[in-house]
């Protein structure tokens, strides 16, 4: 399936994140000093290792897929 950026329509390019072993966490950007900080807390949104995202180079952005493995 292909995929366009909404904002410039430019083809997505499929690829993926890699955490190293760990899960994937989102951090909400008013949190709480200590997890700015070193990261405590914060919302697991994935536990595999992988996720999969369309990058855009032309905007230099990346939306990330949670659900699809
Ligand atoms: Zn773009």
């Amino acid at each position: 399936m292909k995929l366009e950026y909404p904002y410039c329509k430019n083809e997505l390019i499929k690829g993926f994140f890699y955490s190293g072993g760990c899960s994937f966490k989102w951090h909400d950007e008013n949190a709480g000093l200590l997890e700015r900080t070193i990261g405590f807390g914060g919302e697991i949104v994935s536990h595999n290792e992988k996720v999969i995202c369309y990058r855009c180079k032309n905007c230099n952005k990346i939306i990330i897929d949670l659900n699809e493995l």
